[in-house]
């Protein structure tokens, strides 16, 4: 099962991702997840990346595009994958199609989440990560996936884990530079969506109710 989601940062693109990751039993492929890996473990790859990141601004195609193919050649990807961050413009999202195309490798589902650009913004601000798992949601403004509280502080609510916000989502100017690349419609991420939406059938869903109503719906649309 080949699977790629699309949304705006703080859509719950990750929180739905790591659910259908778990349905159908492939790895979740997050491009900015394997970037912080390298950055902590202060690889070539990592060093190229980091500032970049820091700004917002995304990491130049020379580097991401062949990480991200060659990621998918690995073993684990062999029963399929569910990319996550990956196409992020036009130009990634023409070579991913290409490369597809290519090696003819099917792309069984296409999903994007729908969320305005406002309350995508607060739920970057809420978000915490689990220093356990990257597949522990935990956001301080959405009931759903609160953090629980352990002597005043928050804690993850699946694993009672250590928290941490990443610096780029308390950034405001950095979120803003994040959304201008997504919504754009001429060679951003929109763009690279509605290049699919030509090519493939898209499965949409609101981002918008909370999370157990958008997995609910999102589940239901797939098989
Ligand atoms: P994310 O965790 O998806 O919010 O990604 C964090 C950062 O990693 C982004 O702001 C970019 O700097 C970089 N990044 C993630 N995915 C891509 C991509 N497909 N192309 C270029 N840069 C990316």
């Amino acid at each position: 099962m080949n699977i790629l989601i699309f949304g705006p940062n703080g859509s719950g693109k990750g929180t739905q991702g790591a659910i259908v990751q778990k349905k159908y039993e492939v790895p979740h492929v997050e491009t900015g997840v394997i970037f912080r890996q390298n950055i902590s473990q202060g690889t070539e790859l990592g060093m190229k990346a980091k500032g970049y990141i820091d700004k917002g601004d995304l990491v130049p195609d020379e580097i991401t595009v062949p990480m991200i193919l060659n990621r998918l050649k690995e073993d684990d990807c062999e029963k399929g994958w569910l990319l996550d961050g990956f196409p992020r413009n036009l130009a990634q999202a023409e070579a991913l199609y290409d490369a597809l195309q290519k090696e003819n490798i099917e792309l069984n589902y296409v999903i994007e989440i729908v969320l305005d650009r406002e309350t995508s913004k607060k739920r970057i601000m809420g978000r915490r990560l689990c220093v356990n798992d990257n597949n522990h949601p935990n956001n301080i403004y959405i009931d759903a996936i609160k953090p629980a509280e352990k002597d005043g502080k928050f804690v993850c609510r699946v694993c009672g884990g250590e928290l941490t916000a990443r610096d780029d989502d308390q950034d405001e100017t950095a979120i803003d530079k994040r959304h201008n690349i997504y919504y754009d419609t001429e060679t951003g991420t929109t763009a690279g969506v509605n290049y699919f939406k030509e090519r493939v059938s898209i499965i949409e869903v609101d981002g918008l109710p909370g999370v157990k109503e958008v997995s609910e719906d999102l589940l239901g649309k797939l098989k």
